[in-house]
């Protein structure tokens, strides 16, 4: 149990005055925050001076690390220059122009404009009014519906909570809004029939969201946005040749792909996009969090020329495209960005995550793929998951109400971890991209000190 927060302490006003995000609001009246306040390396430092290894790179997005005299540098000299201005009605400013131009240089496939924008959210909600003009502009006004997938996660403002896949993101709040329809998750382990191969299981995937599209009408269905690893849902590597299939379905019915590399995006798959380690060919790309290393909050959607022309043919039509938030492209995140990628260009980011990455993985499979406790460990370069199972061989999931994830997070403070559970009792791993092998060694044994005693309690409950 937590002790009550002592009354006028930080935490006493924390719970007197802050909502927080993804919180149970009557569990965090009685115990309570972590206050973390300050940062180094891939290290954490809370209220009690309690240093922790930061295994998700707080929200997977902290590529850099929580401290990076470069990144405060261009804030500040941008700040001094031109703390503000903004891309209404064809004002710029350099740093949109440069950032713009750079990740048109690095997309992984020919992309034709960047639009700005504020969290991988407010990316997702733009891609999707933007399928919708495009395609009122170009004649098709019934083609709009728009499909994710189970598991998918894709944020939380109205359009994008309703993209995200996962039943807390729409209970209560009445959601998804019309339109918006979810495919089957493409995880094999959890997934997969009994004697399916992966290939079959693949196939099955793809022949799912075609009778979905033929179901709804092919000359309604406008958009499928899939991340190429499922972050948040449970860090769900696609089976070998999946996203191939999908994309014969979406090229033979006309329907735009949107990859939403707002975890994958910046090197954490092994290559520079999510998408060049799967074979994606996006017409649409969203990204965010490592684009400014998450100093300051700023998300991009990038367009090929066909989507391009377009909304250009639409706005001439109407006489402006009415989208654009105030702060699209504002100048001081914009800079942080700028010199985020020329640090990964330097450090060889795509190098670094390969050689780190392939590290993690063999380590994280040797220490754990055997253990009591473990169903499934998956992932690819510097993302991964380790699954817990009541019972290996069956695959069977914990009852959620044993709390095991939780608990196992709870465990991980102590050994001086910051750990992230996933519905389904998965622990997600996604440091910064900065991590070096010494580290991701800490890690995974401080780790197996928390798991082990996990296993214990597990034991002394009869659970296992
Ligand atoms: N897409 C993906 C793949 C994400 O992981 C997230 C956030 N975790 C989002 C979109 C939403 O981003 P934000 O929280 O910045 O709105």
């Amino acid at each position: 149990m937590t002790p009550p927060a002592a009354p006028n302490s930080a935490a006493a006003r924390d719970i007197a005055y802050a909502l927080h995000p993804y919180t149970d609001h009557r569990a965090h009246e009685k115990n309570g925050p972590m206050i973390i306040i300050s940062g180094k390396g891939v290290r954490v430092t809370d209220d009690a001076g309690r240093e922790y290894l930061e295994t998700v790179a707080g929200l997977w997005c902290a590529s850099l690390g929580f401290s990076n005299e470069r990144l405060v540098e261009a804030a500040t000299a941008q700040m001094r220059k031109l703390p503000f201005y903004h891309g209404f009605t064809s004002r710029s400013h350099e740093p949109l122009i440069e950032l713009s131009e750079m990740l048109i240089a690095r997309a992984p496939v020919p992309m034709s404009k960047v639009f700005f924008a504020n969290s991988g959210s407010e990316a997702n909600d733009t891609a999707i009014k933007m399928i919708w003009y495009y395609n009122n502009a170009i004649g098709r006004p019934n083609k709009k519906k728009i499909i994710s997938r189970i598991k998918g996660y894709h944020g939380v403002t109205l359009a994008a909570a309703s993209l995200t896949g996962l039943p807390n993101n729409h209970k209560l709040f009445d959601l998804p809004i019309a339109g918006v329809l979810h495919t089957s998750c493409p995880h094999f382990y959890r997934f997969g029939a009994e004697g399916e191969t992966e290939d079959a299981f693949a196939t099955r995937m793809a022949d799912e969201l075609e009778a979905m599209i033929l179901a709804e009408g092919p000359d309604t269905v406008a958009g499928f946005f899939a991340e190429p690893v499922m972050g948040a849902g449970g860090v769900i590597i696609p089976p070998r040749g999946y996203f191939a299939k999908i994309q014969a379905v979406l090229r033979k019915y006309d329907v735009l792909m949107v990859a939403d590399e707002v975890i994958c995006g910046f090197g954490r798959t092994g290559e520079y996009w999510g998408t060049q380690t799967f074979g994606v060919q996006p017409d649409i790309i969203t990204c965010a969090k490592a684009l400014s290393a998450s100093f300051l909050p700023i998300s991009a959607v990038m367009v090929n020329d066909r989507v391009f022309q377009g909304l250009a043919d639409g706005s001439a039509s109407v006489g402006t495209w009415g989208h654009g938030f105030t702060y699209s492209g504002h100048p001081v995140p914009a800079a942080v960005a700028i010199e985020t990628l020329k640090i990964y260009d330097e450090m060889d980011i795509v190098g670094h995550v390969k050689r780190v990455g392939a590290h993690m993985q063999a380590s994280l499979r040797a220490a754990f793929a055997d253990h009591p406790l473990v169903g499934e460990v998956r992932g690819i370069g510097m993302i991964a998951a380790v699954e817990l199972s009541a019972d290996k061989a069956a695959r069977s999931p914990f009852d959620p109400a044993r709390k095991m994830g939780a608990r196992l997070v709870k465990l991980g403070e102590a050994h001086g971890l910051i750990l992230r559970a996933l519905p389904g009792d998965a622990i997600a791993f996604s440091p910064p991209l900065i991590m070096e092998i010494d580290e991701v060694d800490e890690m995974v044994e401080r780790f197996g000190h928390a798991l082990d005693e996990l296993a214990v309690q597990a034991r002394r409950e009869s659970i296992t």
